[in-house]
């Protein structure tokens, strides 16, 4: 077995999805395992590939590649498959890395498995773990033919510092003249405060219960004291309350945090599968019988007006 995992970046950091990816890749005892950066003045972020399990990282480190197009970067993957003998190629979802997978499915002649939560070895097969029936059942798919392409939900496994360094290798770099006929003209970036969605320890999210947008105060709050990010459900993001990327659930983001604070969430079973891996899962609903207090560490079954402003205050109080 033979794998490459592609790794993205986002400014001068690696997505912490695509870290997770080369973690659970390197559990499956494959000793050849590399990964592959490719962009503007990347070489620097491949030295700390090595700790998350790369033997080998590949850098395509060019100015054609400086914007987020999927053709380029197809290229450069067909490139490394093709010369280094490469059997599996991983993606953690993203815009970008759904692109570059069906671009490379496509070049290839190879099979994609999307939306996958896990990868095992089974009688010396890889099977991808796939959510299907509204997440109610999972799936076994394989592949066959190689290469293998995989698309993981993003946050579908938490990257995994074990030490270790990799070697680095450039890649020489020869691209399509079509894959060069795409201009990114313009590129917009959200303006943010706190950690990102996927990154954050601790989740406060918001959902209907929370009667309107303007009361998303309350969860940004208690979010901002705590240090944590604002989530949401579909409910919210749907009604044009809140931004889709704050969405969890199967349409969604999945997250892991160390904390998930549901605030008027029901806990309807497509919100549940974005966040049921939280550590602790504290809900407030103002409904007993929720289902969301079948999953949850901790229930407060109250007003979330209520209950949510005098929480913000305790952290206050406990931080001050
Ligand atoms: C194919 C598909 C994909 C989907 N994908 C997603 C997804 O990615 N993410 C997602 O979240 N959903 C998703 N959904 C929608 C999902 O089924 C639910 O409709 C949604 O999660 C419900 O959102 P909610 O909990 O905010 O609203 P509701 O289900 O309306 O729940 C509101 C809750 O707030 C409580 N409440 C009301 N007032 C108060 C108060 N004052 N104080 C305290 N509690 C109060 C109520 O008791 C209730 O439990 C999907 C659905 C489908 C069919």
């Amino acid at each position: 077995m033979s794998t490459l995992v592609f790794l993205e970046h986002h400014g001068n950091e690696l997505s912490k999805a695509g870290l997770g990816v080369l973690s659970k890749a390197a559990t499956l005892g494959d000793s050849d395992l590399s990964a592959v950066i490719i962009g503007t003045g990347v070489r620097p972020l491949a030295d700390e590939v090595g700790k998350f399990g790369a033997a080998k990282v590949y850098v395509a480190d060019d100015q054609q590649l400086d914007a987020p197009l999927p053709q380029p970067r197809v290229d450069v993957l067909a490139q490394l498959v093709r010369d280094q003998g490469i059997d599996t190629v991983l993606f953690a979802n993203s815009v970008l890395a759904a692109d570059v997978a069906a671009g490379l499915a496509a070049r290839l002649d190879a099979g994609v498995n999307w939306d996958l939560t896990d990868l095992v070895q089974q009688d010396g097969k890889l099977v991808g773990k796939r959510p299907a029936l509204q997440d109610s059942v999972y799936v076994d798919v394989g592949w066959t033919s190689e290469p293998r392409i995989a698309l993981f939900r993003s946050g579908s496994f938490d990257p995994n510092a074990s030490g270790g360094t990799a070697e680095v290798e450039d890649v020489q770099l020869a691209l399509e003249d079509f894959s060069t006929a795409a201009r990114m003209v313009d590129q917009a970036h959200e303006e943010s405060e706190g950690p990102s969605i996927e990154d954050a320890q601790v989740i406060v999210a918001g959902g209907r219960g929370l009667g309107g947008p303007e009361n998303f105060t309350l969860v940004e709050e208690l979010a901002k004291a705590l240090g944590g990010a604002v989530g949401a459900t579909r409910a919210v993001v749907d009604a044009g309350w809140y931004p889709y990327s704050t969405q969890v659930g199967q349409t969604g983001k999945t997250v892991s945090p160390k904390l998930y604070i549901a605030c008027g969430i029901s806990g309807a079973i497509q919100h549940k599968v974005g966040m049921q891996s939280s550590g602790v899962i504290v809900a407030i609903n103002k409904d007993p019988n929720a289902p969301i207090f079948e999953f949850s560490d901790l229930g407060v079954v109250g007003d979330v007006h209520e209950v949510v402003p005098k929480l913000t205050e305790l952290v206050k109080q406990r931080k001050g």
